[in-house]
């Protein structure tokens, strides 16, 4: 059986698009907890209801919420899964261990040049479901708005504005040491330069793991 990663980084930082690799190329699954939420937003469901304006200003939204979302996705004994925005503070790290029980997996730190963080969240650009993502600058679709793959709309998400980036690096600084403390006492996490190109960082990450 395949080991579960989850991918830590700061937003930007390349957990959405290395995932896309890891699950073409490794047959990973792939859940994120932002994704899910804006599903839930997309659907307006209650749930969606209630989280859209805390996602929309860069909080995070209650830890009951997202754990039960991300545990009722799971199949864990058929699965290795990619999890990608959890967790996303000591809370949730606990939980997802109690989740894990019993299965393997793997941390991998995705740092950036914070610097580099505004750019890359302004210029991205996806599919509304967010499983297609492109960048204006480093990687544009080949038709302006236009997904090369499925040909749905681009769309820039709310929450890469400026002002929000700000407030999310944020919550993301507050919370990343505990995290990183915590999976590197129990011997489990891989620092990955994520600042270098797409495809070297996914081949990094790949020679971890096969
Ligand atoms: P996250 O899921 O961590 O928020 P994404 O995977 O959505 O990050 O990537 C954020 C933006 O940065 C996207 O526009 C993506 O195309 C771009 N990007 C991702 N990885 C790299 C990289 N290694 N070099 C340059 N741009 C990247
Ligand atoms: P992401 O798609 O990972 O960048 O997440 C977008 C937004 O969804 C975050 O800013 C939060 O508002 C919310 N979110 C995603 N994952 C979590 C999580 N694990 N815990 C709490 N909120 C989350």
């Amino acid at each position: 059986m395949k080991k579960n990663i989850i991918l830590l980084g700061a937003p930007g930082s390349g957990k959405g698009t290395q995932s896309a690799l890891l699950v073409k190329n490794c047959g990973l699954s792939h859940v994120s907890t932002g994704n899910l939420l804006r599903e839930e937003i997309e659907k307006k469901s209650e749930l969606g209801l209630r989280v859209q304006a805390v996602m929309e200003s860069g909080n995070l939204v209650s830890d009951e919420l997202v754990t039960e979302l991300l545990r009722a996705k799971l199949d864990l004994n058929q699965n290795a899964y990619i999890f990608d925005g959890y967790p996303r503070n000591m809370a949730q790290a606990l939980r997802l261990e109690e989740l894990l029980e019993g299965h393997e997996y793997l941390v991998f730190n995705l740092s950036i040049d914070l610097n580099k963080m505004v750019n890359r969240l302004t210029n991205r650009r996806s599919t509304k479901d967010g499983k297609h993502i492109y960048n204006l600058v480093t990687n544009p679709p080949k038709k302006e708005g236009v997904c090369d793959i499925t040909g749905q709309p681009l769309v820039q998400r709310e929450d890469d504005r400026e002002e929000v980036i700000k407030e999310r690096f944020e919550v993301f600084r507050r919370s990343t040491e505990d995290l990183l403390k915590y999976y590197s006492e129990k011997g489990r996490l891989v620092n990955i330069d994520a600042d270098r190109e797409v495809e070297v960082v996914h081949k990094n990450i790949v020679e971890k793991i096969c």
